[in-house]
């Protein structure tokens, strides 16, 4: 079979003279003879980097370059005349947007040969002969138009640009490209150094430091398509889709501050500009609202205005009580469709005309104000609403009130905006029962645009133009104060857990007040010097004990940041509850405000981290709330966790982190200070294990069905269902008790294991659970109507009975009883070989599903309708019933297999299969024993050893899993358990041992990025069956993708704002390589087989991604991997470890065979078969 990743070669690129000497060959730079000499130089060194070739494919690779995204305003083809005086003109391709100018070779080029701030041009005009110059500080442009109406357009755009700027003379610190790094730096090949500077998203290159103070410079590099890779001690390179720039810093010390700012700038501009470029739009929000500097990427979102960085930054200062900041580019969950849309329509013009109607023009900001001057007018502005118009019922609490009610139910978001902000009450009564709030009465009438700017103005200060002087003092005032005081009993402070029961003895009775954002305690209340005092700033955590846990009924324990815990305790449970709200009060800040609303146990700030950013952890705020962790994180919208649905939670490195892992995202918790973070741990575990005695409280699969039902029924369909007399006999009682109640403490750790478990007293743990399952699988309401039902003589009549009674069950009942009777169908399907019919199951399952005597038939009645009408009354897709039983089919075949080729002399039992090296053919054939332990990388070591083929330095050695029908290829991760493929796969598959040629690069490729994250454009086709023939239709079609470390999402274009589609990751499985019937563009593709589960129906798509070089395809691959493995593409040391444990006994390492259950993900499979292997004999030795 033939597969791209055969070619090991590179792709050295053909390169044209014109390319590499397109960026700096122009006089202005150089001496006529210097530019032939750095280009053999700049090609010598691309040899052996990972280098993306452009290949003729000039014109696409500038429609991705996103220095398009910033708005041009005009382009087109100019001579220039160099500066030097020559009597020649160059033509040039430029490009004008707010920012810059820039001119090129071609209009193809991405990198230009000059690019001249705005900000810096003094003058433009007209000079006669169709030319016009463009005037700097210390130089004169001088373009020539094809025709006088073209000059003129240039003229008039170009001074349209710049009029109305204060033109600045150098470059000051304080300008809106704040470096974030800068200095002389030597790009390879080049005899002078030139001056580089990386500001937010680019990298600027100046000839030196006086062009880049006057704001004449030579190209800037968009660093979303960047990456940097150090390549030797003091060199670097910058590659990017179009050329790699190799640097060389000054010293090794500035290299890697160099390449640290690069990556800055390459995350800056990774953050997703989707929100960003649908804002701007509305032209006037392209401009900020406060100073006029172009491209603000932040916003106020209560305010409406749309602002610069800088204006941000004070923003900020004035507390999120009166601005709620928010970055169009990293905040990407507040802005919802509506709060967009809010803002497009609004537009930073509408808006000013209410915020800034009255705006003195010596007061006015410009992009160059100094912070001071910014700090006043801010204030000024949306603090005391000194600009604002006012509104004509100003002043008339009441008339506003109303006003805004009437209002609400229209369009016009911008009198809302001038009703609220001039003293309207957006929590007034409307006086109408069902929609009593201005809110609810815009939600009524279906306006929701004036619902989201009412929600993010429920708790807004209002412009207070009476605040006086002293305004430096109350900006940066904390929380709005809360006071309470009144006698508290408090125990001495400790260092550590308070684990042990204290006493009433143990307390002493203590003043307490709450005041000025500060916790004191004194001896009485007479006393006027505290015994000691914790400011509310200092209280890292709050946590309300259980009652009666101490001496005094209602306790609450305070953690200070300096870790220490400090008990407080009364009799008195209405002062209790104040007091814990009154200093959760104090502590929470206005941005996770909504947590005080909730009943909670603990509430407090961890550091923490997600998937979005894993450099740098952030501060979240948290309460627990039974079995929900609500978090609001960073700048986020607050969020719920549910504890109990978690697919892992494990507290790792030695005790410093908590890790929750949910469907498509982590959480990582830090544990900054060590005495609340173990009291976060143990209460979040305890959280997440604690299953309730309802269906709904248990942990549950992402299915939602619970735990312990789906680990029985997978159990009992892998080892059980040739079982004679299956759920009819009984286990052994003390054994069935320990296991339900290891599945009560904590379902999700238990793993049930042949050998290690008993089928029947697996079988009686499932039923057990449903007897004593607190409301029963069909609710103490409707059980009765389910019995009823069994006794309706007319079959369709009872069947869509039984449908309605399904539909109205809560959302884990249906889960669960559907699961249930799918598995209980398939049993009976085998009764042939457990003897257990639809009537013998019915017999069993009726009292036990419906709690009853079992006296009487009646439960057993509506359980044999149940499963005998399965298909009917659960809108079952025969075709994956059939898929189902045709597995359960393979596995009863191979369990029979198994135990004549291993009769008791082997317990565990192998699996004998065909491995081929190299390619398919008779003579590379080896039969190898596969156990369920067997990892890729074993079987690999295994097949080598015995052909006796050494293993060499960057030799990439792996098992692939070849499908030749589909004609794709899949290495196996080093990790992989072999023995589950073998049974997903059909006949056509087969394993096979070769080397991965493209490993090397992948590998460095990703050593070169700072994330595991790409987008790009692909070529698109999925597979569509006519008519269920199974016939494929469709083409390739172009779609622009984003993968990160959740997802991999599907847009349109480039500047779609909603994704067509989205997957998780980890539920992809990669393979190289598509079938050649469906035409792909290039050779270069990938099939994607991607299996979710839809309404608990397990659905397998099949799609096709086709790239336009190999590197790219090695780009995504390479990607896709390291997310799916967390960066751990490749074992360390190559497979010598694997070689070393291969060589040890490994009796204890190989358990049972093991069968893949039928339900769950790939990784469940994965954890399932993994699980035989870990430690067998743990789970025994707590079973007695
Ligand atoms: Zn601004």
């Amino acid at each position: 079979m033939k597969t791209p990743d055969r070619d090991m070669s590179l792709q050295v690129p053909r390169t044209t003279k014109e390319r590499y000497s397109s960026l700096c060959s122009d006089d202005e730079l150089l001496d006529d003879d210097e530019p032939t000499l750095w280009q053999d130089e700049v090609l010598s060194n691309l040899q052996g980097s990972v280098y993306l070739p452009k290949s003729g494919r000039l014109a696409q690779a500038t429609k991705e370059d996103s220095s398009q995204l910033a708005a041009v305003i005009k382009m087109g083809w100019l001579d220039k005349n160099p500066p030097q005086g020559a009597l020649y003109y160059q033509r040039r391709w430029v490009k004008l947007d707010v920012d810059y100018l820039r001119y090129f070779d071609n209009d193809k080029e991405v990198y230009s040969k000059g690019i001249i701030s705005t900000a810096f041009i003094t003058n433009v005009s007209s000079v006669g002969e169709l030319k016009f110059e463009v005037v700097t500080n210390n130089r004169t442009f001088i373009f020539r138009a094809e025709n006088e109406a073209e000059r003129n357009d240039w003229v008039t755009v170009l001074q349209d640009c710049t009029r109305g700027r204060k033109p600045r003379n150098t470059m000051s610190p304080g300008s809106p490209l704040a470096p974030d790094f800068q200095g002389n730096l030597e790009l390879r090949g080049l005899r002078s150094k030139l001056y580089t500077v990386v500001a937010l998203d680019k990298v600027f290159l100046y000839k030196n430091v006086e062009d880049y103070r006057l704001g004449v410079g030579i190209t800037s590099i968009e660093m979303n398509v960047g990456n940097v890779k150090e390549t030797d001690r003091r060199t670097f390179d910058l590659t990017t889709p179009y050329r790699i720039f190799s640097f060389i810093a000054e010293s090794e010390q500035l290299r890697e501050q160099w390449v640290e700012a690069m990556r800055d700038a390459i995350g800056e501009a990774l953050s997703n500009s989707e929100v960003a470029d649908q804002i701007w739009m509305e032209p006037s929000n392209s401009l900020c609202a406060d100073c006029g500097a172009s491209k603000p990427e932040w916003a106020a979102i209560n305010l409406c205005v749309v602002v610069c960085k800088r204006c941000a930054g004070e923003h900020r200062g004035l507390g999120p009580s009166i601005s709620k900041v928010r970055s169009l580019k990293m905040d990407r969950k507040v802005w919802t469709e509506e709060l967009i849309q809010v803002f497009c329509l609004l537009g930073n013009e509408r808006v000013n005309s209410f915020w800034a109607a009255n705006v003195p023009p010596s007061e006015a900001l410009t992009p160059s104000s100094c912070s001071d001057e910014r700090r006043r007018f801010i204030t000024h502005k949306y603090r005391q609403g000194k600009y604002r118009k006012y509104h004509p019922l100003y002043g008339n609490q009441r008339e506003l009130n109303n006003a805004l009610c009437i209002n609400v139910q229209c369009s016009d978001v911008l009198e809302t905006v001038s009703l609220i902000f001039c003293g309207a009450d957006v929590n007034c009564s409307t006086g109408m029962a069902s929609w009593p709030s201005p809110l609810s009465l815009a939600n009524a009438h279906s306006q929701p645009l004036q619902a989201e700017l009412i929600s993010h103005n429920l708790n807004t200060e209002l412009p207070r133009s009476e605040v006086g002087g002293d305004m430096e003092a109350l900006h940066y005032s904390p929380q709005p104060c809360v006071s309470y005081n009144g006698f508290l009993f408090k125990t001495a402070s400790m260092a550590r857990a308070i684990t042990e029961h204290k006493s009433r003895e143990e307390f002493s009775r203590r003043w307490c007040t709450l005041n000025d954002g500060t916790f004191s305690y004194y001896e009485s209340d007479k006393n006027s010097n505290p015994n000691g005092s914790l400011k509310a700033t200092e209280i890292v955590c709050l946590a309300v004990d259980v009652h009666e846990k101490h001496g005094y009924d209602h306790t609450f324990e305070l953690c200070s940041e300096s870790e220490r815990l400090y008990l407080f305790g009364t009799d008195d449970p209405d002062s209790h509850k104040e007091w814990v709200k009154s200093i959760a009060k104090s502590l929470i800040p206005a941005s996770a405000e909504p947590l005080l609303r909730l009943g909670f146990e603990r509430i407090g700030r961890l550091k923490c981290k997600d998937g979005l950013n894993l450099q740098t952890s952030k501060v979240g705020w948290f309460a627990l709330v039974g079995s929900t962790l609500h978090a609001y994180l960073g700048d986020n919208q607050g969020e719920e966790i549910h504890l109990r649905k978690l697919n892992e939670l494990s507290i790792q490195q030695d005790n410093e982190v908590l890790v929750l892992v949910e469907k498509g995202r982590t959480l990582y918790i830090e544990g900054e200070r060590k005495l609340d973070f173990a009291g976060w741990c143990s209460a979040i575990q305890a959280a997440a294990g604690r299953g309730g005695d309802t269906l709904s409280q248990q942990q549950l699969t992402e299915t939602d069905i619970p735990v312990i039902v789906h680990s029985c029924i997978g159990y009992i369909t892998q080892c059980g269902l040739t079982s004679e007399g299956i759920y009819r006999k009984s286990g052994v009682n003390s054994r069935v008790a320990a296991l339900c109640e290891k599945f009560r403490c904590d379902a999700r750790s238990v793993r049930l294991r042949e050998g290690e478990h008993q089928v029947d007293d697996v079988s009686n743990t499932l039923k057990r659970f449903f007897r004593e399952l607190e409301e029963g699988l069909f609710t103490s309401k409707d059980a009765s109507t389910w019995l009823n039902t069994a006794a309706i003589q007319d079959e369709s009549m009872k069947i869509s009975q039984y449908q309605l009674l399904f539909k109205r069950l809560p959302r884990v009942n249906k889960a669960t009883l559907q699961a249930l009777i799918n598995h209980l169908y398939c049993v009976q399907r085998f009764s042939e070989l457990n003897q257990m019919n639809l009537h013998n199951l019915a017999i069993v399952f009726g009292p036990t599903l419906f709690q009853t005597d079992g006296k009487d038939y009646t439960a057993g009645r509506a359980v044999e309708d149940l499963i005998q009408f399965y298909t009917l009354i659960f809108e079952v897709d025969e075709q994956q019933l059939k898929k189902q039983l045709e597995e359960i089919t393979v596995i009863i075949q191979v369990r029979e297999k198994l135990n004549m080729k291993f009769p008791s002399t082997e317990p565990g039992g192998h699996f004998i299969c065909t491995v081929y090296l190299e390619e398919k053919k008779d003579t590379a054939e080896q039969h190898v024993k596969i156990p369920g332990s067997m990892t890729a990388a074993e079987l690999t070591c295994e097949v080598l050893d015995r052909r006796n083929i050494p293993v060499k330095d960057k030799e990439y050695w792996s098992c692939w899993e070849v499908s030749e029908k589909e004609e794709m290829e899949r290495p196996l991760h080093y990790q992989e358990r072999v023995l589950p493929i073998l049974h997903a796969f059909g006949t056509d598959s087969n394993l096979l041992i070769k080397k991965h040629l493209a490993m090397d690069m992948m590998i460095l490729y990703l050593a070169s990025k700072v994330d595991a994250s790409k987008h790009g454009n692909m070529k698109f086709r999925e597979e569509r069956s006519i008519l269920g023939l199974g016939l494929s239709s469709g083409s390739f079609h172009d779609r622009y993708f984003i993968l990160n470390s959740n997802s991999l999402r599907m847009y349109k274009e480039i500047r779609s704002n909603r994704a067509e589609r989205e997957w998780p990751v980890k539920n992809l499985k990669v393979y190289l390589g598509i079938k050649k019937k469906l035409r792909p563009f290039t050779c270069w593709g990938l099939t994607v087989v991607y299996e979710s589960k839809k309404q608990e129906k397990s659905e397998k798509q099949q799609w096709y991604l086709c790239c336009d070089t190999q590197s790219e395809m090695r780009e995504w691959y390479a990607t896709f991997l390291s997310i799916q493995y967390d960066g751990d593409v490749w074992p360390q040391d190559g497979l010598k470890q694997t070689r070393v444990n291969r060589v040890m006994p490994t009796d204890t390492r190989h358990g049972n065979v093991s069968l893949i259950p039928l339900r769950g993900s790939e990784n469940e499979m994965r954890n399932s078969v993994a699980a035989f292997s870990q430690d067998p004999l743990a789970l025994f030795r707590d079973v007695r």
